[in-house]
């Protein structure tokens, strides 16, 4: 499993920095430009860990987290501006694990996102390197690159099975067209979503037992795409 990290912030030279940073690091970037949309996503993508800047439209940070932490005991690190200590004080009072102030360094960052996801209890996740991926009717080897359905193999372009694997590899978890452009066509491609669309009508035609009417992988407006591992049998 990726580690995935909710970004909510809005200055937008910060999130260029972060996203691109975040992923030279291999992990997937949501990105949250106010505290409502912060908290939208932080139900959708089920972030791993999530910056939080103190300073938000809509819903402060400190509110972000106070809501967050009455649901969950997901990392939290607070982005506070330079020498707003009190801030920090009232942002691990509401709970957040820790604080960087800005302006900060990747390497700091990054070393404290790790720290944090080391002493998060760990969820019962999927292996992030097994070779088997087994939902529902169906499997694949990562290591063979082989797909099977119901038993019988299934021939994939290389594009469409990175797309599979990383769906699969995150199931009941929305992954954003960004998120997924970024993993499977890379952080310096240029595509629009139609790019991935187009990719997900045709695996849908290759493994969804009614391609019209998806069980697999689902859409979520506005989002992304999701792939369910409680397949609905026909
Ligand atoms: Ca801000």
């Amino acid at each position: 499993m990726q580690t995935t990290v909710l970004v909510a912030e809005d200055e937008e030279s910060f999130i260029d920095a972060l996203t691109l940073g975040l992923k030279k690091e291999g992990m997937n970037v949501a990105i949250a430009r106010d505290g409502k949309e912060a908290l939208d996503l932080f139900e959708a993508v089920a972030p791993d860990v999530i910056l939080l800047d103190l300073m938000l439209p809509k819903i402060s940070g400190i509110d972000v987290c106070k809501q967050i932490r009455a649901v969950s005991q997901v990392p939290i690190i607070m982005v506070t501006a330079r020498g707003s200590e009190l801030d920090t004080v009232v942002g691990l009072e509401v709970g957040a694990d820790d604080y960087v102030t800005k302006p900060f360094r990747m390497r700091e960052l990054t070393a404290r996102i790790r720290a944090v996801l080391r002493r998060a209890p760990t969820t019962p996740t999927v292996e992030a390197s097994q070779d088997m991926i087994e939902i529902g009717e169906i499997c694949l080897d990562t290591a063979r690159h082989e797909l099977r359905i119901s038993d019988s193999p299934v021939a994939l372009p290389l594009k469409e099975f990175e797309l599979l694997e990383l769906l699969m590899s995150n199931p009941n978890r929305v992954m954003t067209r960004d998120m997924i452009i970024d993993r499977v066509w890379g952080p310096y491609h240029t595509s629009d979503t139609k790019t991935l669309d187009v990719h997900i009508k045709r695996l849908r035609g290759k493994i969804e037992p009614d391609p019209t009417n998806p069980t697999y992988i689902t859409t979520v407006r506005g989002l992304g795409y999701r792939f369910e591992s409680k397949s609905k049998k026909p």
